[in-house]
């Protein structure tokens, strides 16, 4: 229910209510046999009696401002930074899926996105600010990945440090900069840590388990992530074997600002 839940907005708790109204969204979900499938949903609206806002109450699958549902952006990303193997590039993972499947740009934009997200490297803006006397504040900010980590190691007595500091490694014809090599490897540790946190045979997507379980906490999308990111560039072409690669000589990135306006809203 909306009324246990933080306004996203005012972050006054109790406030929220269902209008009764609901507003059409598309969501490209995952289907039972793994083939995105692109379908209009009706979400109900929700409104704060303190301020006024009223934001869209999306189910857990789905993320704020992305058409893909978590599930479909959590399998393709477990299909580019497989454990322990070579692995497919970007374009040969979009292409051997069928459906409503996103261009192989998006795979990458979801990659630094998340990255990114995982890194703790977001941009966060200040706290809000009262504009008005409807009582209407600013914006809600990212929660700390370090927060979602804690809140889960305190929640489930795991060491999430433990689990973080595994090795592992990333192909290195899939990156040709630090930044990108650093997105890569979060993005594995991330899926890493969710199956190892949430395994569950009926559940071939365990971040979506983990995102759905963080929201009965700090009631927003937990693994929420912007993709208006282009701090690093798509790899073209395969290197070979045998190239020498140092990370000296790897591309120095240029640090990039979301596209996204700096008053981004967290809906749930
Ligand atoms: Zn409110």
């Amino acid at each position: 229910m909306p009324g246990d839940c933080v306004c996203p907005q005012c972050k006054a708790s109790n406030q929220l209510y269902f209008t009764g109204k609901r507003v059409a969204r598309g969501v490209v979900w995952l289907s039972d046999n793994l083939i995105p499938d692109y379908q209009r949903e009706l979400f109900p609206i929700a409104s704060c009696h303190r301020c006024g806002f009223s934001p869209r109450v999306l189910s857990c699958e789905v993320l704020p401002r992305k058409t893909y549902s978590l599930p479909v952006i959590e399998h393709f990303i477990q299909k580019y930074v497989p454990v322990d193997a070579e692995g497919h590039s970007l374009r040969q993972v979009v292409g051997a899926t069928e459906g409503d499947r996103p261009h192989f740009s998006t795979l990458h934009r979801w990659l630094a996105g998340l990255g990114e997200r995982v890194l703790d490297r977001l941009y966060q803006p200040k706290p809000a600010k009262i504009k008005s006397d409807s009582g209407r504040l600013g914006s809600s900010t990212l929660i700390p990945t370090a927060a979602l980590f804690a809140e889960t190691e305190k929640k489930l007595s795991r060491s999430i440090d433990e689990l973080w500091q595994k090795n592992f490694c990333i192909t290195d014809w899939k990156y040709k900069s630090i930044k990108r090599y650093d997105q890569l490897l979060a993005c594995l540790k991330l899926i890493f840590m969710a199956f190892s946190l949430f395994t569950d045979s009926s559940q071939p997507q365990p971040l979506t388990k983990w995102n759905a379980w963080l929201i009965d906490y700090f009631h927003v999308a937990a693994w929420y992530f912007p993709t208006g990111l282009c701090g690093t560039s798509i790899q073209h072409h395969n290197q070979h074997q045998n190239d020498v690669k140092d990370v000296k000589h790897l591309n120095p990135e240029t640090p990039y600002d979301s596209r996204s306006p700096p008053n981004r809203l967290l809906e749930i």
